[in-house]
């Protein structure tokens, strides 16, 4: 027998958790005060290198012919099969052996890969959602993009593609805007958004199963419907007793795409069924996580009278860390203190059922950035179904909607506000 020498950098009783530890300390900006002391982040999480990191100001620009293609109306836009995006695309790749290649704004078309590309068989794929947003003074705003941005470089680490500075994808993602909001989202469509999707895909082409030694980091911009206001409510349908969307040790917590192909079988029954999204419960439990792509929230009465907003917590990581809940929780706390009182801690389907019977139920809703802050009417379990007050309009309750406008002030710019951050644009049309 042979004895080989490993370097015993981390315990292998929690290897993910020291391993992204370890990585995330290889990058500067998410270690303190954002100044990069090393090339570190141009690694996907062996040593540090002098590799170039990722690097906005050495942006290459290739400009589309504005005059191509006009701009259409988000109904128009979202009426057809293929998600609409604007005239460019922003794309970076990076290679082990030389680190991130200059980034390069370019006309929005298809990529090239290999069929044998990392990510087409395992996966090696993590995005970010978020949106850009037209005031009603006229400038064009970003909700706390840096969330975004940090959030990224965590998922992209969990699925072994390379690190970056977060705040080099965050001037990236202004950029883009900076050129494409003036056409895309004209000052005449103020209350209007675009929706940006960064994402990192794997692409070496080589089908062993490993760390992929190059990858492609791209971002684009397109319209989405609006998804806030359905009517009558989202209505949730709790999960197949036999699936479930995350569980802990997994990468619930992560974007990765991996989390979504295969929920997608039980959003298909549920909708068949008439319900617009599936709320995760998770064990035997039947704890409350998410409901679909969005994270849930419960304005419930305790037992002893007390109004409480009630969403599930971050710590056992099986929720996604949504930058809508955060700014939901930081709002509530601060805005309605002495009035609601904000928990985040494991609830069951159980309590809320319970909570139902005792008319305690005040409002629910579904929080993420697709969408925003939408009020839940109705929740069915197991052929029982909770249905939940859209308040005195009958369609939004008064706590659901105090959070929402807040929110919303802040992203179309009636509230200046640190969240809100402005783009200054190249050319307005
Ligand atoms: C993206 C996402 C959310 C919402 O996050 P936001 O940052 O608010 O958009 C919630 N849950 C899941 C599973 C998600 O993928």
């Amino acid at each position: 027998m042979t004895t080989t020498t490993v370097p015993q950098k981390r315990r292998a009783e929690d290897l993910t958790a020291t391993a992204l530890e370890s990585k995330i300390a290889e990058q500067p900006a998410l270690n303190g005060n954002g100044v990069a002391t090393t090339n570190g982040h141009a690694t996907n999480g062996t040593t540090p290198s002098s590799l170039p990191a990722l690097d906005a100001s050495q942006l290459k620009i290739t400009l589309a012919d504005p005059t191509l293609r006009s701009v259409p109306t988000v109904e128009e836009a979202c009426s057809g099969l293929e998600t609409i995006c604007t005239d460019h695309m922003i794309t970076c790749s990076w290679k082990a052996s030389s680190g991130w290649a200059a980034p390069e704004l370019k006309p929005y078309g298809p990529l090239s890969l290999m069929p044998t590309a990392s990510v087409l068989h395992y996966a090696t794929e993590c995005f970010e959602g978020l949106k850009v947003f037209r005031g009603y003074d006229g400038k064009l705003r970003l909700f706390r993009p840096d969330c975004n941005a940090r959030r990224m470089l965590m998922s992209t680490l969990r699925i072994s593609l390379p690190g970056f500075d977060p705040k080099q994808l965050e001037i990236l993602i202004e950029k883009l805007m900076a050129v494409d909001g003036p056409k895309w989202l004209p000052e005449s469509r103020p209350g209007q958004f675009l929706y940006i999707r960064p994402a990192a895909i794997g692409t070496q082409p080589q089908l062993g199963v490993q760390a992929p030694k190059e990858a492609l980091l791209f971002i684009t911009a397109s319209f989405m419907p609006r998804m806030d206001l359905p009517k009558g409510g989202m209505k949730l349908h709790t999960n197949p007793e036999d699936m479930i969307r995350a569980w802990v040790g997994g990468f619930g917590y992560a974007k990765v795409g991996a989390n979504y192909g295969p929920s997608l079988l039980a959003t298909n029954e549920a909708r068949e069924r008439g319900f617009g999204q599936i709320l995760w419960l998770y064990g035997p439990e039947g704890y409350c996580t998410e409901a679909g792509a969005s994270n849930f929230f419960l304005v419930w009465r305790t037992k002893d009278g007390k109004t409480q907003l009630i969403t599930a917590p971050l710590d056992d990581k099986l929720i996604l860390d949504g930058v809508t809940r955060r700014s939901i929780v930081e709002l509530a706390r601060e805005r309605l203190a002495g009035e609601v009182e904000v928990v985040e801690r494991k609830y069951t389907i159980d309590e809320v059922l319970e909570a139902d019977r005792e008319g305690r139920i005040v409002e629910a809703f579904a929080a993420g950035t697709a969408f925003f802050i939408c009020p839940v009417s109705q929740i069915h379990h197991r052929g029982t179904d909770v249905h939940i007050s859209m308040g005195k309009t009958g369609e939004i309750g008064h706590y659901t909607s105090k959070l929402k406008n807040w929110i919303g002030d802040i992203m179309y710019g009636k509230e200046q506000h640190p969240w809100g951050v402005v783009i200054e644009e190249e050319k307005k049309q």
